[in-house]
C-alpha cells in the first residue's frame, strides 16, 4: 500500500495539467474549466454505463435532437424512448432515464438538484452518476469512481482488496486524492487517463502523469490491479421462441412485464429460459396462453440465436407456425407487427437476432 501523503502532494494538479493539454472531445463535454449542463451529463452517463464512448456517440446525438430539454424527454412517450434506446441494451436503464426525466420535472422544477444526496433520490441514479453530474455539472467534491478511475486508484495504492468488496475502501483511498478545485475535471481527466493511458492492459506509465505517485508502476506489477474477485462461470439458459404468422405476413409479439430483463419491451412469445430443456408441455401451456388451438403445424429446424447478457448466456429455437385464415388468436397480449415495422418498435437487439434468424432461413426452410 502507498504510504504517501497525497493531501499536500501534487497529485490532482498532474491530473489537471494532463486533462488541459489531452482532454478527449467527446459530444457531451464541455472545454477544460468550463462547466457542462447537468441534463448532458446525466444523459451521456447512464448511456455510457457498460456501453462504449464510441457506440454512445450516436445515441446521444439523437437524443438531444429529439429531446432537446429534460423537459422534452420527460413529457415523451416511453415508446418513443425506447425506440430511440434500441441497441443500446440494459433497457431497464432506457425506463428508468424517462422516469428520471419526470421525477426531475416533477418534484424539482425542470433542474437537476446539484447534491449527491438529492441525485441519489432520482430513479436509475446510482452512486457513480450522483458522484458524476455533482461534480461535472456543479462542480462539487464528490468522490467519482468508475472503472476506469478504480483501476487507476488501485494501482497508485496497490489497493490488495478485492473487486467488488473491495469498493467501499478503494473509494476512501479515491477521496483522499480528490482535490477540492476542478473537482469536474478533474473526474474527467481521470477517465480519460484511464481509457488512454492506464489501460488494463500494458499501462503507458511513461506518458501518465502521476508515475511518481504509483506504487504499482513502483513495482512494475501494475497490470495486476485491481485485483478481482474470481469470476462466476455463466449458467446457459435455453427456450422455445416462437415465430406465429398470419396469411398477411404480420407476426404475432407481445410486450415483456414492465420489471425485470428487457422489461416493457416487445418479444416473439417462447417458453421460460431455463436451465432445464424444454417439455413439451411448456410448448402447449404457451400455445393455450396465447389463444391458439393445439396442433398446428410447427417448423422447426432454424439455427439457434445465441446472446449473452450479464448473468447467463441464452440459446432460443426457433419455431414457426403460419397461420391458416380460419384461426383468430384470441389472446388480448397479441399484437400483429408487420417484419417492416420493427425498425419503428422498441424490439431488443435479442429479438432483432431471432427476426433476422427466421427471415434469413425462410429461403431455405419452408414456411
Ligand atoms: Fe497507471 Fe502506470 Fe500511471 Fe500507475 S503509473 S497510474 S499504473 S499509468
Amino acid at each position: 500500500m502507498n504510504n504517501h501523503n497525497f493531501a499536500t502532494s501534487d497529485f490532482p494538479a498532474r491530473i489537471l495539467g494532463w486533462y488541459d493539454r489531452h482532454a478527449r472531445i467527446l459530444p457531451w463535454r464541455k472545454p477544460a474549466g468550463e462547466t457542462a449542463d447537468a441534463y448532458h451529463v446525466w444523459l451521456s452517463e447512464i448511456m455510457l454505463q457498460q456501453t462504449t464512448v464510441a457506440t454512445v456517440g450516436p445515441y446521444y446525438r439523437k437524443f438531444l435532437q429529439n429531446w432537446p430539454t429534460v423537459q422534452h424527454l420527460a413529457s415523451a412517450p416511453l415508446d418513443d424512448v425506447l425506440s430511440a434506446w434500441a441497441g443500446l441494451g440494459y433497457y431497464a436503464r432506457a425506463r428508468n432515464l424517462h422516469k428520471c426525466a419526470n421525477a426531475v420535472c416533477e418534484k424539482f422544477g425542470g433542474d437537476f438538484p446539484s447534491t449527491e444526496v438529492e441525485l441519489l433520490t432520482l430513479p436509475g441514479v446510482g452512486a457513480y452518476t450522483a458522484a458524476a453530474v455533482a461534480a461535472i455539472a456543479f462542480q462539487q467534491p464528490a468522490v467519482v469512481l468508475d472503472g476506469n478511475i478504480e483501476r487507476i486508484v488501485s494501482r497508485v495504492f496497490r489497493f490488495q482488496g478485492e473487486l467488488p468488496k473491495g469498493r467501499e475502501a478503494l473509494r476512501e483511498l479515491a477521496g483522499r486524492l480528490s482535490p477540492k478545485d476542478r473537482p469536474g475535471d478533474y473526474a474527467q481527466a481521470l477517465m480519460d487517463i484511464g481509457a488512454t493511458v492506464c489501460t488494463p492492459k500494458k499501462p503507458d506509465c511513461a506518458e501518465c502523469p502521476v508515475s511518481i505517485h504509483c506504487a504499482a508502476e513502483a513495482e512494475g506489477d501494475a497490470e495486476n490491479y485491481p485485483r478481482k474477485a474470481p469470476k462466476k462461470v455463466k449458467p446457459t439458459r435455453k427456450a422455445v421462441i416462437f415465430w406465429i404468422e398470419d396469411q398477411k405476413g404480420d407476426v404475432l409479439m407481445r410486450r415483456r412485464e414492465e420489471s425485470g430483463l428487457l422489461g416493457g419491451m416487445m418479444e416473439f412469445p417462447s417458453t421460460n429460459w431455463d436451465d432445464k430443456p424444454v417439455a413439451n408441455e411448456e410448448l402447449n401451456d404457451l400455445m393455450i396462453r396465447l389463444g391458439l388451438p393445439p396442433g398446428l403445424a410447427r417448423i422447426s429446424g432454424y439455427p439457434i440465436v445465441k446472446h449473452t447478457f450479464t448473468h447467463f448466456h441464452l440459446q432460443l429455437s426457433p419455431v414457426v407456425i403460419r397461420l391458416p385464415d380460419t384461426i383468430r388468436v384470441t389472446s388480448n397480449e397479441a399484437k400483429w407487427t408487420r417484419p417492416l415495422d420493427f425498425n419503428r418498435i422498441a424490439l431488443p437487439t435479442l429479438m432483432k437476432k431471432v427476426a433476422d434468424t427466421v427471415l434469413a432461413s425462410q429461403q431455405l426452410l419452408p414456411i
